[in-house]
């Protein structure tokens, strides 16, 4: 006798947002989920990533459940990037050439750090700061800072600043606001704030911009340019500017199918 098969949930991003979706549907449903991430293979605290670089955690600490919690709830994990997502056929193509077909999708691809169009914001030792892959880089680059600058007075610049500090890299933090965060605090506080980041030893420039990146003769950032027209030497630049939605992969169009693996 034919046994129907169950309808299949497929999740792309396994972040705070997919995980919660597929935890909540198994608590409600029998349907067949599966959850696809380039990132990691399992799920972490994003959060926690300074703490790794600061040597407060490792990795596996970062992690809010087992490995065996996966399988235990029949969620299924797959490890790769999703390049395209063909809604017409209800199949997502990986790209190492997998299709998986689904009945559901949804689409939890979180956000990317927003870049501006500056001259040398693609030089080595540029970078910000949002995926365990940044975090990866920033362990490789840091043996060559001596001096860093950091773009961007929100919460992640902040983060950055304090983590540079812990392995005693001197920072300028180039901040846009007259003070930290008075965008969102009262000025009373904002001023606090920067009076406290100023005493912790950071060259907090307020009311001042990025203009510029500028390379040395090996191709790799030597420099800033700020809107005062200041150049600060530095081997590091962290660009904290905020996000954007992560949606590229729902604008690419659907090419020819390949054989289906799952
Ligand atoms: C350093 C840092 C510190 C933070 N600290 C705090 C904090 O203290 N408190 C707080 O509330 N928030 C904090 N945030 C913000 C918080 O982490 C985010 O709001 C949250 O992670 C968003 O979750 P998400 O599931 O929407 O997306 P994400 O966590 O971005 O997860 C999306 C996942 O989808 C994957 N993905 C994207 N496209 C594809 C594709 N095509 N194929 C396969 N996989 C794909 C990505 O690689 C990623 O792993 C912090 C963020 C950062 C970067």
């Amino acid at each position: 006798m034919f046994k129907k098969q169950k309808p299949h949930l497929v999740i792309i991003g396994n972040g705070v947002a997919g995980v919660t979706t597929a935890r909540r549907v198994r608590e409600r449903s029998d349907m067949a989920i599966t959850i696809i991430s380039a990132e990691s293979r399992y799920h972490f605290s994003r959060t926690a990533l300074m703490y790794i670089y600061m040597g407060h955690m490792r990795f596996e600490d970062t992690k809010p459940f087992p490995d065996w919690y996966w399988e235990q709830n029949r969620i299924n994990l797959v490890h790769g990037f999703v390049t395209e997502i063909d809604t017409g056929n209800k199949r997502v193509r990986l790209q190492d050439g997998r299709e998986i077909t689904y009945d559901k999708l949804v689409i939890a691809t979180g956000s990317q750090p927003n870049k501006f169009g500056w001259p040398g914001q693609d030089l080595p030792g540029v970078q910000g700061l949002y995926s365990l892959q940044d975090l990866q880089r920033l362990e490789e680059n840091t043996p060559r800072i001596r001096h860093a600058v950091i773009v961007g007075g929100g919460l992640i610049g902040i983060e950055l600043a304090e983590m540079l500090m812990s392995r005693n890299i001197p920072v300028t933090f180039l901040v846009r606001e007259r003070y930290f965060y008075d965008i969102i605090l009262p000025q009373e506080e904002a001023k606090l704030i920067s009076r406290h980041i100023l005493e912790h030893g950071v060259d907090l420039r307020l009311s001042t911009e990025l203009k510029e990146i500028l390379p040395g003769p090996d191709g790799h950032v030597r420099a800033v340019v700020t809107s005062r027209g200041e150049e600060i030497a530095c081997q590091f630049v962290g660009l904290t500017v905020g996000v954007h939605p992560n949606i590229d992969v729902v604008k690419t169009r659907p090419s020819k199918p390949t054989a289906a693996c799952w």
